[in-house]
């Protein structure tokens, strides 16, 4: 895997992967940056990736896997995206700054836009205005929150209570005080105090959060 630009994002996602035991390249214009990964990551180089011949002696064109993390500088993201697509490289994920950024980096060769500074904000403000303990949103409206059982739905068994029909939610896992998840079952039995993992389309995961 290639990761290009080793900014807070681009650095953080560096060391995770390695933590998963995947080799990087991973490459910024910056020689101070480079030198702060030099011993953690796989290698570590020095380059401007708006340069062709650059990564191609980095043999750039020969990996699979891309991610470009440069994010202010859009002339950069940019190049190198188009860049990576001229070389083919199979999966590219770039990062956007915004929505139209987004939309300009798939124009030129992104198969993933990632807009990780957008969606965490989207995703605090669920956590900061609502009753969710955790808040994903998938593509297509559908999200997934973790949040307290109603008290509503208490007492009931999960296949009794057709929240699915009331409220077009399902409960996939639950996990009472001191216990770890567990899958949901028709026969569970939902107590006040358990902590529900649900999954719906946001604006009925949203609506049932709001009952608790
Ligand atoms: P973040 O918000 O995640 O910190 P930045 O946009 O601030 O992201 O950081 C992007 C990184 O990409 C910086 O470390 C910068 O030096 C690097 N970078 C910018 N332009 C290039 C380029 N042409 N080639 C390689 N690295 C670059």
């Amino acid at each position: 895997m290639v990761v290009i630009g080793l900014g807070r994002f681009g650095g953080s996602l560096a060391m995770e992967l390695i933590e998963r035991g995947t080799d990087v390249l991973a490459l910024d214009n910056r020689p101070d940056v480079v030198q702060r990964y030099s011993d953690s990551v796989t290698h570590a180089a020095v380059a401007d990736s708006t340069d062709p011949e650059v990564l191609r002696q980095l043999d750039v064109p020969e990996f699979d896997r891309a991610v470009v993390a440069i994010g202010d500088d859009l002339e950069a993201s940019i190049l190198t995206t188009s860049l990576l697509a001229e070389f083919e490289v199979g999966h590219i994920w770039a990062k956007a700054v915004s929505r139209q950024h987004g939309r300009i980096l798939e124009r030129v060769g992104a198969h993933h836009v990632v807009l990780p500074e957008h969606d965490m904000g989207e995703r605090v403000a669920h956590l900061v205005t609502g009753r969710m303990l955790d808040y994903i949103e998938f593509e297509d409206d559908y999200a997934m929150v973790k949040t307290r059982a109603p008290a509503m739905a208490a007492g009931h068994a999960l296949g009794e209570s057709r929240l699915r029909s009331k409220y077009g939610v399902t409960v996939v896992a639950i996990k009472r005080p001191g216990e770890d998840f567990t899958y949901a079952t028709q026969d569970t039995r939902l107590h006040e105090g358990d902590i529900l993992i649900v999954s719906g389309r946001s604006r009925d995961v949203e609506r049932f959060a709001d009952l608790t």
